[in-house]
């Protein structure tokens, strides 16, 4: 059942008439929720670190003290589990950024090309460690925008490729001037792909598939819905294909007014 309840306020117009004015207190209530779901996920996603961070730190004043493996180790974790807090706090802070930022200059061009081929560069490290193949096919394409943006939107694409890529398969990163008007840049992999039942909300805030094995993976959750953000901001369409076992194809379609 849809919750729906208004607020409504009268207002004597003076003319013997009255204005009723109607405020959907339903979509208000919605977004407060919304609202309060993110903090206490954030929270949650924060303390699970911190928690280990300080669960180890104890370890190493007591019992690990004198025990120089067992010390090596609980530092290690303590370094990993530092660096999950710091991703964690990048993508709520590029999220928090592009909520603030007012809308953007989409006359303002962006090549699109140089952006792919420049991530692609700076994620070669990634991707060999992945032990993936990264190809890309790129024709010159640019598009109305914001360069940052659109490096966030590629990078994330490209690390979420290598790390959920089949190893020892290839990644292909794809920019086609689809006709004369519109854009395209897709990542595709073949990799472990998304089941149906949770491909329509992977690019919800802290939403993760398959916990399993994705908790096996480094990641916050966020990166897709900052993709989605950033492809809303500049009337991109986002759209996944994928298929369990087979991969995943994330494509983003620019319209041509602005490309
Ligand atoms: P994460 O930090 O977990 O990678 P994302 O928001 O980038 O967060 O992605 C959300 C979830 O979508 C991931 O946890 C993973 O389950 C799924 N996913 C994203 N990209 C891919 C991909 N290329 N192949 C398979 N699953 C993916």
């Amino acid at each position: 059942p849809v919750e729906r309840s208004f607020h409504v306020w009268g207002t004597a117009l003076g003319d013997g008439h009255f204005a009723l004015v109607f405020h959907d207190l339903g979509e208000a209530r919605r977004i407060d929720r919304m609202r309060s779901d993110f903090v206490a996920n954030a929270s949650h996603e924060l303390r699970t670190p911190l928690a280990a961070i300080a669960g180890f730190v104890e370890t190493l004043r007591g019992p690990a003290r004198n025990d120089e493996k067992a010390r090596d180790r609980f530092l290690t974790i303590i370094g990993e589990q530092t660096a999950r807090m710091t991703r964690l706090i990048d993508d709520l802070l590029s999220l928090s950024r592009l909520e603030s930022r007012p809308t953007l200059d989409l006359g303002q061009k962006v090549d699109l090309t140089a952006v792919v081929r420049e991530v692609a560069e700076t994620l070669g490290p990634v991707a060999a460690e992945s032990g993936v193949r990264l190809e890309l096919d790129v024709d010159q394409v640019e598009v109305g925008g914001s360069r940052d943006e659109l490096v966030q939107v590629v990078q994330n694409l490209i690390e979420n490729a290598c790390k959920y890529g089949a190893s020892g398969g290839r990644v292909l990163v794809s920019l086609k001037q689809a006709d004369q008007m519109e854009a395209e840049l897709s990542v595709r992999d073949w990799g472990a792909g998304i089941a149906s039942e949770h491909l329509p909300r992977v690019t919800e805030r802290f939403y993760r598939a398959d916990v399993q094995s994705s908790r096996a993976k480094k990641g916050t959750g966020l990166g897709l819905s900052i993709v989605k953000h950033i492809a809303t901001r500049h009337h991109a369409r986002l759209t996944i294909a994928s298929e369990p076992g087979k991969g995943s194809l994330f494509a983003l379609r620019f319209p041509s007014k602005f490309v």
